[in-house]
């Protein structure tokens, strides 16, 4: 059996167990990366300012940012080191500086930051500012069933996208977008599919809400993630859904905007490093950005885009 040779040289993004959703190492992903002939890979962990076991420290990221400099250096794997930032509206301020110490930290060296929504607020109407404040991290199976099960899932999708909204809009002190890549821009599905059933919340009920994002983000130089986790998820669509993909495309073309799309694997813990899952992830994004007419991935260094040509388009 010939072994498997991923179909594009980069996968930006990938957690380490300086968090407590990961279990697996900055080697693991060296090996894995070895094994299926990738040539970049990049480490981004979270920094969720709501939860500490979500949030990697300042010290955590220069010691990783060493490691991966280490490995870089031996010449196989280049290993960048980028950030998973979720955003807190009433934090915008702490997280922006937050971000810049951060970069700071490693030397200005930070190759990107993932733009995420895994928090949503429980109570966005209450008359209690505190109630306001609170947020639960909506994606966590515990979370939703306790507090948004019997919440109608439009509710759900207006919050996400009030918050991803005010993301995008937010800046840097040097006027350029807070985050440079929006990640899995539609990951409510994935509990969405797991609780209701497949089909019951389709990407046309929101579309509304994916023009409204696109045309932000090609507006304001902010690319898109195709997440290939939605397949480990059991996921048909998603993450972005064909339809949020191609919707971006519309825009980049309308605009005259060249599309910066990244392709991670959001690989997490010692189980999902199999043959099996890469194959099937890699089938799968191939098959996506084929039919959404994306020719090229971006990878990031120091937060800009370089170009690479997707080959073979899935055939
Ligand atoms: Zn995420
Ligand atoms: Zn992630």
């Amino acid at each position: 059996m010939t072994q498997f040779k991923a179909p594009i040289p980069v996968d930006h993004h990938l957690h380490t167990n300086v968090t407590i959703d990961s279990d697996s190492t900055i080697d693991d992903h060296v090996k894995r990366a070895k094994r299926i002939g990738l040539s970049t890979i990049c480490i981004t962990n979270h920094i969720s300012f709501m939860d500490p076991g979500y949030w990697i420290s300042q010290s955590e990221l220069r010691k990783l940012k060493e490691a991966a400099d280490i490995e870089t250096a031996k010449g196989d794997v280049e290993v960048l080191v980028g950030l998973e930032a979720d955003y807190f509206e009433d934090r915008a301020g702490f997280i922006r500086r937050q971000l810049e110490e951060y970069d700071r930290e490693i030397d200005g060296k930070l190759s990107i930051v993932l733009g995420s929504i895994h928090w949503i607020p429980l109570n966005p109407s209450s008359n209690d500012p505190v109630e306001r404040g609170q947020e639960i991290l909506f994606n966590g199976d515990y979370h939703f069933m306790r507090y948004l099960a019997d919440t109608p899932p439009q509710d759900i999708i207006d919050r996400y996208f009030r918050k991803q909204i005010a993301m995008i809009k937010n800046k840097r002190y040097d006027g350029s977008p807070l985050v440079d890549v929006l990640s899995h821009p539609d990951v409510f599905t994935k509990n969405f599919v797991k609780y209701y059933g497949k089909g019951v919340v389709e990407p046309e009920q929101y579309k509304d809400h994916i023009e409204e994002v696109c045309e932000m983000i090609v507006e304001r130089g902010i690319g898109m993630e195709v997440n290939m986790g939605c397949v480990r998820r059991d996921l048909e669509d998603g993450q972005p859904s064909e339809l949020f993909l191609k919707t971006y495309m519309k825009y980049c073309k309308a605009m005259g905007v060249r599309p910066t799309i990244t392709v991670g694997s959001d690989i997490h813990n010692k189980r999902d490093f199999t043959e099996e899952i890469d194959k099937a992830m890699y089938e799968k994004v191939m098959q996506r950005l084929s039919a959404c007419g994306v020719e090229e991935v971006a990878v990031f260094r120091n937060r800009e885009p370089e170009y690479i040509e997707v080959s073979g388009q899935g055939k």
